[in-house]
Parts: C-alpha cells; structure tokens; sequence
C-alpha cells in the first residue's frame, strides 16, 4: 500500500487574502508531495511496513528499523502533518463579515483550559511565534484529558509523545514566505480567520473517543 497525497479539500484560492493561492499551490503540490514520495521511498526498503497506517509508523518511531527511522520521522511526519493542516482550514467567513470562533462546546473546553478564549489564542500564537526555526504549533488533548499547546520541532507529530493533535499551525518558512517574507507573526494573526472549527471538534470527539460513527 503506497501512500497517497489526498486533493486539497477547498479550491487552492479559497483560503484568500490570508493563504495567497501560490503559496498553497506550492505547498501542497510541491511540499507535501515530496514528503508523500519520500516516504514511500523508505518504506520501499522495509515491505513489512507496508500495511501500516501513517498514524501507527509515526506514533512508535522507536520501532522503525534504524536504517529509515529518520526519513520516517522526517518524511512520514510531513505528510501525516500536512494532511491534518489543510482540513483544519477552510474558506474564511471573516470574508462574509462572520466571526470565526469555536463553538459553545469546544469554547467551553477552551475556557477551562486556559481561562478565556483570548488567553487560548494567545498562548498558542505566542508558541507558534516563538517555535525557532521549522516547526508546528498544536492543540493537543493530553494524557490527562486535558487541551493544552505544545510545539514541535521539523516534522514531528505529538502523537509521538502520546499526545492527540487536534490543531496543528505549521510555522515553516515555506508555509508563508512569498506573502509574509519574515513577518511570521502576520501570517499567524491571519491564519486565524480560516481555521475550521467544526474539523477542530471532530478531532476532540475522536481523540476523546466519542465521534459519532460515521
Ligand atoms: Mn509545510
């Protein structure tokens, strides 16, 4: 089983003025293609790797052989990062004059973990800013049951620490560099407007074990 690199699930422009279309086109055709080819690259070397999902070979990368673990670790981790970026993003109803905010439930959630809402956002803007050099900042559901913001660094994934990703920014140069050059805090202000709530509380409901089945 190859793994595949799945279309974006909006229009490449859909995610205007804040995502300019060149730089998703790159980024998803170009980018993450790569870290798709590359995987199954590695995993070309190790067959008996072949039937395991993406989400297996990045949560125990202690168990890939050592001869691919970091082309696993590196390649398997971008792809398994990008394919939950671009779901939770989505055309901006900021556009429409909505504001874009979680719902009742998840705000709940949200409050009970960082007090408020803005405290939430700024603790995690705050983490994706400062991540030094290529990385991600998250919103995880922890061990405890509990949402907290973590950052990764290159293409590791929390789940490799036990934790479940519910919202991943990706702070990569190449995530913003033609529209933001340097400005990576623009990007991050921006980036707000088209994250996709709803795609964010069906990652708690499935981390947490009560998604509805589909
Ligand atoms: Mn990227």
């Amino acid at each position: 089983m190859k793994h595949e690199l799945l279309p974006l699930p909006y229009a490449y422009d859909a995610l205007e003025p804040h995502i300019d279309a060149r730089t998703m086109e790159i980024h998803h055709a170009k980018h993450h293609q790569a870290y798709v080819d590359k995987l199954n690259e590695a995993l070309d070397k190790h067959p008996e790797l072949s039937e395991k999902s993406l989400e297996d070979l990045i949560r125990d990368l202690s168990s890939i052989p050592e001869d691919i673990r970091t082309a696993v670790r590196n390649n398997g981790g971008g792809h398994l990062n990008h394919s939950m970026f671009w779901p939770v993003m989505g055309p901006s109803p900021a556009v429409s004059g909505a504001t874009n905010q979680p719902s009742a439930d998840l705000m709940n959630r949200l409050e009970l973990a960082f007090g408020d809402y803005p405290k939430f956002r700024e603790q995690f803007s705050k983490t994706a800013l400062e991540c030094f050099g290529s990385g991600w900042a998250w919103l995880v559901l922890n061990a405890a049951g509990k949402l907290a913001v973590t950052a990764t660094g290159r293409q590791d994934n929390p789940i490799s620490e036990g934790l479940r990703p519910l919202l991943g920014l990706d702070v990569w140069e190449h995530a913003y560099y033609l529209k933001y050059q340097n400005r990576r805090k623009d990007y991050i202000e921006a980036w707000w407007n088209v994250v996709n709530w709803a795609e964010v509380e069906k990652n708690l409901l499935q981390a947490q074990g009560t998604a509805p089945a589909d």
